[in-house]
């Protein structure tokens, strides 16, 4: 069985099927999923879907994408983040692919903002999601600054380089991969894959976006983190049950969520 670690049910292209996406992932042997929170608008719904489901967990946060939205004070989120089934601060951290002819300077909102959330995990002891790109230095430098050890976390749908990835599992977080393993032009983050230990890889699929070969192009949903998967146990050469229970485990720990295929 298989945990997506990632998903944006509440987004529209998946929020009106969700009886569908379960009923998918039933079949697929995708038991749970962590919905995860880029605005404080939309936690409200990201919640639902947790409440209303046994297997859905979600987060609070807001992503460093997301401008015009509310901006969240350390108290927003620390609200948030006691409420029952609240299993991480995130999606947070930097993004600069998309300056829209700012400089890096002018970004310093950003930063800002991803402090806030660190802050917020140090306080609850939640773990991070981390999202960056175009970004790792800053990332990685703002996590040293203000988490200072003390945060942990996971670096999601993973894209930068093996020093990246390496600098992220010294600061003891977990790196997760998406059906962007399975993309034709991803030689390099198959490298990556194959170096990082399996204790210390989730999967996820990011749905809607980012759908898995064979399904390439389509709207993602949960029940193709089993595509990833089945990359990654390729990659490793290992059995893919043993990347499946692997993958389930760590996102159980890292999560908090009760085991349930232990020793099986
Ligand atoms: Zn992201
Ligand atoms: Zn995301």
């Amino acid at each position: 069985m298989y945990i997506d670690s990632h998903c944006h049910l509440s987004f529209p292209e998946l929020a009106s099927r969700i009886p569908d996406i379960r009923r998918e992932m039933a079949a697929a042997d995708v038991h749970r999923a962590v919905c995860i929170c880029t605005t404080l608008e939309e936690f409200p719904q990201v919640h639902a879907l947790a409440t209303d489901h046994d297997n859905f967990w979600c987060t609070a946060g807001v992503h460093p994408d997301n401008e015009g939205v509310q901006e969240p004070t350390l108290d927003d989120l620390l609200q948030r983040a006691a409420l029952p089934r609240v299993v991480a601060i995130g999606e947070t951290g930097l993004d600069y692919y998309r300056l829209n002819g700012r400089s890096v300077a002018e970004m310093a909102w950003q930063r800002e903002r991803f402090r806030v959330h660190i802050r917020a995990a140090c306080a609850t002891g939640l773990p991070l999601v981390v999202h960056t790109r175009s970004a790792s230095d800053d990332t990685l430098a703002v996590l040293r600054d203000e988490g200072q050890g003390a945060v942990r976390g996971v670096f999601h749908c993973f894209t930068e380089t093996m020093e990246v990835a390496m600098a992220a599992l010294e600061m003891g977080f977990h790196i997760s991969f998406s059906g962007i393993l399975t993309f034709r032009n991803a030689e390099t983050l198959r490298e990556v894959a194959r170096a990082v230990p399996l204790e210390r890889c989730l999967i996820e699929t990011d749905s809607p976006y980012l759908a898995p070969a064979p399904h390439r192009g389509k709207t993602n949903q949960p029940a193709w983190v089993a595509h990833v998967a089945a990359k990654l146990a390729a990659l490793k050469n290992l059995p893919l049950e043993t990347v499946a229970q692997a993958t389930t485990a760590n996102a159980e720990a890292l999560f908090g969520l009760p085991a349930i295929t232990r020793g099986t």
